[in-house]
């Protein structure tokens, strides 16, 4: 994992513009700055250039703010990997807002600095994410101590602008997993939590397309697709 404590520079793997293909913004154009680096590894990770083998150069946040402004997209995603885990990342959310952009944090919520967003993307990880069966598990435990901390869930919550909880699910005991968690937490409404199913090694099955349809129907939480897949497939810069 690479960290860093500095408040003007961040490990950046990639920037770009691409359309959101996941969440309430679906479709919306947008500026994306991915870190490199994660305090996680989950088994199914789709941008493991950020976190079982982060690849990055250090790049200012003056660089990065007019590197998005100039795009002349008005919606910034901050990624990863996971971008709490740099101080810098929070003046960087403070002037992209302060310079008219909407920004949205995308995070796993183990991690918090000090900033607001206008909307607080959490994706905690389920027990699915645990990389149990990869190099000999050895940081099966590690992921699995790391993966969920409600406190910070919590608060990241209480702060966002807008918020939504995005859950990759694999198994129908994962919905339980959910269920779970949610209890522990307050400020989010149903249709905040969005279901996206596992889709690391291609298409889900049609099984589990179902069970996420049906979870959503019962409680009222969305179904999320990823759409930037289907338009580009799964390539690096999109
Ligand atoms: S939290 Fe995100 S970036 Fe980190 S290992 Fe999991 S999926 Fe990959």
């Amino acid at each position: 994992m690479t960290t860093t404590a500095s408040t003007t520079n961040l490990p950046i793997a990639e920037t770009f513009a691409s359309i959101q293909g996941e969440g309430k913004l679906t479709g919306v154009p947008s500026w994306f700055i991915r870190v490199a680096g994660c305090n996680l590894r989950c088994t199914w990770c789709d941008t493991p250039y950020t976190s079982w083998s982060p690849q990055g150069a250090s790049r200012t946040v003056d660089d990065l703010v007019e590197e998005a402004l100039t795009s002349g997209l008005k919606h910034a995603v901050l990624t990863g990997g996971e971008p709490m885990l740099f101080p810098a990342i929070a003046p960087l959310a403070e002037r992209l807002s302060a310079a008219g952009m909407h920004t949205t944090m995308e995070t796993a919520g183990t991690v918090d600095q000090d900033l607001r967003v206008d909307l607080m993307s959490l994706s905690p990880k389920l027990s699915n994410s645990t990389p149990s069966q990869r190099q000999d598990g050895k940081f099966a435990a590690e992921h699995e101590a790391r993966r969920i901390n409600t406190p910070v869930l919590q608060e990241l919550l209480r702060r966002g602008e807008d918020v939504q909880l995005k859950f990759v699910v694999q198994y129908p005991s994962d919905l339980r997993e959910i269920e779970a968690l949610l209890k522990t937490l307050h400020d989010w409404n149903p249709g905040d939590v969005l279901l996206m199913p596992q889709g690391y090694q291609g298409e889900p099955s049609e099984a589990l397309r179902k069970l996420l349809v049906s979870a959503c129907l019962s409680h009222g939480w969305r179904y999320c697709d990823r759409l930037h897949i289907r338009l580009f497939g799964n390539t690096r810069g999109t």
